[in-house]
This record gives C-alpha cells, structure tokens and sequence, in this order.
C-alpha cells in the first residue's frame, strides 16, 4: 500500500510557487485533471465546481507525488534532508535555537522552524506548559494503492469510464469517503465518528457505508491486504502564541495550528506560513531575526483567525467533519443538499 492520499492545495499557496523555476510546471504534470465532484451515497449525482477561487486555480495531488516532487526539488538546489530522524525536544539559548534527538544527539542553528504536525514536541518550550492535541470527535480509514489492479473490477472500472483523473466526495448518513482516482493511484479517505485502531480490517470501514453505491463497497474491499489505515483526526484550539521565548524556535503548519482534512486547507495554511517566515527573516535580516519571526507570528495568526471565522461561517466543514455525514434537505430537482459543502475537502 502507498502511501499518502489525495490533498487538494488551494490557489492560495500555488501564487508563491510560480516564481521557483521550472516547479509549478511540474506540478502541473501530476496534478489531477479534475473538478469539485460530489455524490450521494446511493450514487446521485450532486454537482460539480471547478477547482479554484474563479480567477486561479487550485491542484490536487497524490500526497506521495507532491512530497516526490518537492524532494526532487530540494536535491536539486543542493538542500540536505535527513530522513528517520526523531526529535525528542526544542531548546534554546541566547545565540541558538536547538533540538535534541532520539540518540541525544544537540543540533542547533540561528533558527529552528517545528514544522513536526499536530503533536509538535515544541508546545513546552513556546507555552511553557505540556500540551497535548485532543480528539476531534472523527477517525479516518485511509488507503492509497495502484490503480490498475483495483481498475480490473468491472465496477469500480464502470465509475471512472470516461474519467482519466477524477476527485469526488460521497456524503452520507454518518460518513462520508473522498476517492481520488488516477492512472497511477487510487486512494479513498472515509471520515467517521471516532472509534480508532492503527490499522483495521476493511470490513470495519465497510460497516460505516452498509447500502452505499455499489462501487464504493468494492473500491474499499480492493484494498491490498485487506488493511486500511484508520487515521485518529487530532486538533487543537486555536492559540496565538508559536514562538519561544527567545523567538528561536517557531512552529509551523499543523504544530501552529490544527485543521480538520474537512477545510482542505491545512497543507496549504503550512505553505504559505513557510512563505511567510522566510519573507520576514529575508527582510529582517540576521541581526533582527526575533522581530521578524514574531511579525511572522502576529502576521498569520490574525490571517489564521480571520480565516477561521470567516470560513467557519461560510463553511462549516472547516470546523466540523459530520457536514458531510447527513445530507438533510436535498432539492429534488437538483439533487443539492442545503448544506452542500463550498469545495471538495
Ligand atoms: C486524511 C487527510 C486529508 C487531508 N486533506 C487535505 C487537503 O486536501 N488539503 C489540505 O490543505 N490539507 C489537507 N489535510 C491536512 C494536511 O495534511 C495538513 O494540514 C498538513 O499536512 C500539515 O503539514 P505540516 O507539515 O504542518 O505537518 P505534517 O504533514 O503532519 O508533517 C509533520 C512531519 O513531521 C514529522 N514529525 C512529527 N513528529 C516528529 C518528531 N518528533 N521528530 C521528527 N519528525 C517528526 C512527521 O513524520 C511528518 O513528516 C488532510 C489531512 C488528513 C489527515
């Protein structure tokens, strides 16, 4: 089983990414060609949007692809990664930021950006007290495998026919599953109400959508192995503080501020913050590096908060993943449910 899955990145934090030579093209060649689909989980169609704001466009991506791209690009300017390197904690001293590993090993550097997801070991060191992320209420079964085995069932073929790539959210009572379809991969996410493991037999996922569309319960048995990956969706509540005291270490994208996989927007929130901070310590410079990573923080925590609540108005999946779990009034005629979600999340 691959893996990763289907994220879909907003044209806001594509605008940055035209200026690296040659990238946006390629990301161009792996992204999907495809709409905002929506389904019922009985089949009915519901409608389709294009991807983007109407004036640029947005990209979806095999997550395994975008990070294959972004390694090959980071090789090729010489930038060094080091792989299956934990970190235990976040340090930092008048001249340095520092992390310490797994082996006990110190490494320090002017700055230390804790870019390490919802279960950041930074929060000591910026708040100053333990703090751990909390249930969202929701789980995830999650598999991403190759297409062209699962393609040779006639009725997962039947419901891509005509589709060379194809995005599409099926909501339903108490769940719903986006599918991503390309040459190369198949993936399916299928959020629930949480009742976690590490990884389940697929039957488990398949009691959450009894009755849907035939094509769905065969896509999830087609899973290799018969396993999927039930993902725990964790989140914390917003707070504005993601700097140390000594603004030496700053976290950044999901250590700074949760999102659900609903709001399709934590990737692209943790683009635009790693814009952000380099464009601030770009103007600051070496000798003003403190203030430049608190105007970063002050900057997008109020974007962060205005985006929150303006979005959570206007969509509710950002906050709250069952949106998609009980369609209540569809319009007969178009099928379009009241609550009919703003993008395909
Ligand atoms: C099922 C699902 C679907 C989603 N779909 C979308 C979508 O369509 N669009 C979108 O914008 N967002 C989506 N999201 C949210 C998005 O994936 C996250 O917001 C985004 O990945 C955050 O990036 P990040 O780099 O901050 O953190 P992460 O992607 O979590 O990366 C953190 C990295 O740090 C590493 N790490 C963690 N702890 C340590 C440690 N102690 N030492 C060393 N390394 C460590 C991890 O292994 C990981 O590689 C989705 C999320 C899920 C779960």
């Amino acid at each position: 089983m691959t893996t990763g899955d289907l994220l879909l990145i907003e044209c806001n934090a594509l605008h940055s990414i035209k200026h690296w030579p040659g990238f946006y093209e390629r990301l161009q060649t792996i992204s999907y060609k495809t709409q905002r689909n929506i389904k019922k989980y009985d089949g009915t169609w519901v409608g389709t949007w294009p991807l983007g704001d109407g004036k640029d466009i947005s990209m979806a991506f095999n997550r395994s692809e975008l990070h294959n791209a972004l390694w090959e690009y980071v090789q090729e300017l010489g930038i060094r990664v080091d792989f299956s390197t934990t970190v235990e904690d976040y340090f930092e001293t008048d001249e340095a930021g520092g992390v310490v590993l797994a082996d006990g090993k110190k490494l320090t550097a002017d700055i230390v950006v804790a870019a390490d997801g919802v279960g950041s070991k930074a929060w000591s060191l910026v708040l100053g007290k333990k703090d751990v992320p909390i249930s969202s209420g929701f789980a995830c079964y999650r598999a991403t495998f190759p297409s062209g085995p699962a393609l040779e069932n006639p009725i997962i073929a039947k419901e891509f026919e005509g589709y060379v790539d194809r995005a599409c959210i099926h909501v339903g009572p108490g769940a719903h599953i986006a599918v991503g379809k390309t040459t190369r991969q198949i993936c399916y996410m299928l959020t629930h109400r949480e009742d976690w493991d590490k990884t389940v037999p697929v039957e488990k996922a398949l009691t959450y959508i009894e009755g849907w569309e035939p094509f769905l319960t065969e896509l999830i048995k087609a899973t290799p192995n018969s396993r999927c990956t039930d993902w725990k969706l964790l989140w914390r509540n917003p707070q504005p503080k993601w700097a140390s005291p000594k603004a030496r270490v700053i976290q950044l994208g999901d250590s700074a501020h949760s999102f659900l996989p609903t709001s399709g927007s934590g990737a692209a929130m943790a683009m635009e913050d790693a814009y952000s901070l380099a464009t601030c310590l770009q103007l600051g410079g070496k000798s003003n590096f403190a203030l430049a990573v608190r105007i970063h923080n002050h900057l997008r925590y109020a974007l962060y908060i205005l985006d929150m609540s303006e979005r959570c108005y206007t969509d509710p999946a950002y906050t709250d993943s069952s949106v998609y779990h009980a369609p209540r009034k569809w319009d007969s005629t178009t099928g379009r449910n009241s609550t009919t979600p703003t993008g395909m999340r």
